[in-house]
């Protein structure tokens, strides 16, 4: 009888190990997905070189490789996000960690997020200016503190005690973003001028690109994990920061839903919850992944003129890449293994619908 019921309890417990904390069972299929996005914006043809779509293909190439030999090595998707984004962070093309825009005063401020889907932790570093890599910040919030969100000084001393790699400002300097501040500032003035000259002669650089980072994946054991890194917006002030780093607007991942990093205007994100509500479709409306990204970032945020996209990867390995923008740079190696590499808008949005 003992026997029996020693038996029977150990049948329990390992069932248990096999559930998320949704009690939704977790679907090891595995089969792994990756998907990753560079920023989506006004993003046309003519306003880069061959050479220039080149060389971002090139890294959102890298940064996929790198995810995708995780995941076929039986990794985790935690694993797999953050070591894709690291490798976006790393290049100055992308606006995070290297490549970060300025703020108003000339700063770099640095918001990541990351999300384990198998547990629903999660953590977040917003407004960092001395992080080399964010998204790893955010990983050591959510692995090794009690808390979600630490910002500014105090998310800078937590990653040092924790062994994260800090780098001093002039490493996040790049002539390329201080122009673009130049730019934004002058374009204040002339927008306080009413002058009208903005839109006539020069683009405005605020709106015209949003190159955060991003990375969804799922691996093996059917586990999703979300992460984003960003730079936010130029010419921020008052200590702004965006939807990346909220957890349920730019970031989300739920075993039992999806997993979604977005990008674009941040604001638009947080008015809608953008990530969590995409989720939510999949939970509530049991509608596919496709159409809960077809609703949220096409119907919704268009709605309300909101400017971005999203990747999204559910527990079966679909991938959805949706996006209100002219472009969204993105890429994907689906549960098929065929990889995508896709720059603007008239190239497919979505892989396996
Ligand atoms: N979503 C980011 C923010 O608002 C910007 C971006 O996606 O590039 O901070």
């Amino acid at each position: 009888m003992r026997l029996l019921f020693s038996l029977l309890l150990i049948v329990l417990v390992a069932s248990c190990s096999t559930k998320n904390t949704n009690n939704a069972p977790t679907p090891m299929t595995g089969k792994y997905a990756i998907a990753i996005h560079g920023g989506a914006g006004n993003l046309v043809k003519m306003n880069l070189t061959p050479q220039e779509q080149e060389a971002y293909k090139l890294v959102l190439d890298s940064a996929l490789t790198a995810g995708d030999e995780i995941l076929r090595a039986g990794g985790s998707a935690i694993d797999a996000v953050e070591s894709a984004i690291k490798i976006m962070e790393d290049c100055p093309l992308f606006n995070a960690g290297r490549g970060s825009v300025f703020t108003h005063e000339g700063y770099n401020e640095m918001d990541a997020a990351i999300m384990d889907g198998s547990n629903l932790e999660c953590g977040a570093v917003a407004g960092v200016r001395h992080i080399k890599n964010p998204i790893s910040a955010a990983r050591s919030v959510m692995e090794k503190s009690e808390f979600i969100l630490l910002k500014s000084e105090g998310a800078e001393a937590f990653a040092t005690e924790q062994g994260i790699e800090i780098a001093d400002s002039s490493y996040f300097f790049t002539q390329h973003r201080w122009d673009q501040l130049q730019e934004a500032i002058e374009d204040d003035k002339t927008e306080l001028d009413h002058s009208g000259k903005k839109s006539a002669s020069k683009p405005d650089h605020r709106e015209e690109k949003y190159g955060t980072v991003g990375c969804v994946a799922l691996d093996k054991n059917g586990n999703l994990a979300a992460g984003t890194s960003t730079g936010g917006l130029t010419n921020k002030r008052y200590g702004r920061i965006g939807d990346s780093p909220l957890i349920g607007s730019g970031t989300y991942a739920d075993n039992s839903t999806c997993a979604v990093s977005c990008t674009g205007k941040g604001e638009d994100f947080i008015r809608l919850n953008v990530a969590h509500d995409i989720a939510s479709m999949i939970r509530y409306q049991n509608t596919t992944l496709q159409s809960a990204c077809d609703s949220v970032i096409m119907g919704k945020l268009k709605s309300i003129k909101g400017r971005g996209g999203c990747i999204a990867i559910d527990n079966q390995g679909k991938i959805a890449m949706p996006f209100t923008t002219s472009g969204m740079f993105r890429g994907c190696i689906d549960a098929e293994g065929k990889k995508q590499i896709l720059l603007y808008a008239e190239e497919p949005t979505s892989v396996n619908p």
